[in-house]
């Protein structure tokens, strides 16, 4: 770090363990900043977030339905809000450092495309000559490049510990192209407990959310859901205390005791691996063969279970499957519109072709078109994606 906490204003976290991350022994930013005495650097990197503009187009971009479907569906914003809820709450019982772990979450899916899967799975098929399109690597692009906010430099500038935690995964090829943040998945270490809290929350979150936004499309049905065993049993507990509750309260009884249940076990699994394998600090974390923070085995079971129901009875229901073809012909044209001709792109992507000196892009032209215009693609809301198809499709359309 660049400065010490000593004559700040700053208070440390009132519960950080040993094992967990301390900004003050942080590996830093890529530029060097100097240190404010209201936030810590953490609270500092949550709110650059915050602030950031991908993180407000997260509003309009899909989880599992298009954005137009309907008011009361989860998009990636309300489920980034609800993974930072989860993680901050077990952060503080397992005395891990708060602020950085709502810093992961609220970040970790900035780099979606818009339509969800569908969406990015369509921009990797066309990328897949140039090196493929992966949204955890992107959400690491739009901190580190893809955001205008400062005079200083591209990006958020974030703190090692953030960038860290919002790179989940990442292949051996890429990560020897990514520096510090990469060296993890070289030497087989792990992220520190922040990011792999954030990390299990995610997966809390979406499943559990997808059962409740999938009952209320009636794309699911709680008759199909009582064969899967954590549904069941909390549908069984609630009807046994309160026989004639009412669908949408019965609905979300049965979620919010499945999400609890959830959480109790990760952290009493936590809790128990940390104290197993006596680490002392990050650095101990990190060195460890696996990651500490995990779910019990019988756990682990009830949730591939609640997956795999939701893989095929939701995500590949024939209502989902119809939308999502629409969507990825909708990228598939945009991105070849765009290769065919680089000038219906706005010009500030035109120049970026044109600029070899702009940082963050390959040299050969073509593969430095292509990576600008997934760029752009990534970056786009589902209804913007739709008004863009409009208007290079329908000659009636404004240009
Ligand atoms: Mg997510």
């Amino acid at each position: 770090m660049d400065a010490g906490r000593k004559d700040s204003l700053l208070l440390p976290p009132p519960h950080a363990a040993p094992y967990a991350a301390d900004d003050q022994r942080s590996q830093g930013r890529r530029h060097p900043e100097t240190i404010q005495g209201y936030r810590n650097e953490y609270q500092r990197d949550r709110d650059r977030i915050i602030h950031s503009a991908a993180f407000r187009r997260l509003e309009y971009k899909t989880q599992v339905f298009v954005n137009h479907e309907g008011d009361l569906f989860r998009t990636r914003l309300t489920h980034s809000l609800e993974v930072a809820q989860i993680a901050r709450s077990v952060a503080r019982t397992l005395q891990l450092h708060e602020d950085l772990v709502e810093a992961i979450s609220l970040a970790h899916d900035l780099g979606h495309t818009p339509f969800g899967h569908a969406g990015q799975e369509a921009l990797h098929e066309r990328m897949r000559d140039y090196g493929g399109f992966e949204h955890n690597l992107q959400s690491l692009r739009v901190v580190d490049l893809l955001e205008e906010r400062y005079a200083e430099f591209d990006g958020l500038n974030l703190m090692f510990e953030t960038r860290e935690g919002i790179l989940k995964h990442c292949s051996q090829a890429v990560a020897k192209t990514l520096g510090e943040v990469g060296e993890r998945f070289l030497k087989k270490r792990q992220p520190s407990l922040e990011a792999q809290l954030a990390n299990l929350c995610d997966e809390i979150a979406y499943n559990n959310h997808d059962v409740d936004d999938g009952l209320r499309s009636g794309l699911i049905t709680i008759q199909q859901l009582l064969e899967i065993r954590i549904f069941g049993e909390e549908h069984a507990a609630v009807c046994r205390l309160y026989p004639r509750l009412q669908q949408r309260r019965l609905i979300h009884e049965i979620v919010r005791r499945m999400i609890n249940r959830q959480i109790n076990d990760l952290i009493d699994c936590s809790l128990q691996s940390i104290r197993d394998s006596g680490v002392r600090s990050i650095d101990d974390v990190r060195a460890q063969p696996k990651p500490l923070l995990r779910f019990s085995d019988r756990m682990q079971e009830l949730h591939l279970e609640l997956k795999q129901f939701l893989r095929a009875q939701l995500y590949r229901h024939h209502q989902v499957y119809r939308m999502t073809a629409k969507a990825r012909r909708v990228i598939h044209e945009i991105f070849d519109a765009y290769m065919q001709d680089p000038l219906l792109l706005p010009a500030d992507y035109t120049h970026r072709i044109e600029d070899r000196s702009a940082p963050g892009l390959p040299e050969e032209p073509q593969a430095r078109k292509a990576r600008v215009i997934a760029d752009y693609i990534a970056g786009m809301t589902d209804r913007y994606a739709l008004t863009e198809h409009d208007r290079l499709f329908n000659p009636k359309s404004p240009a």
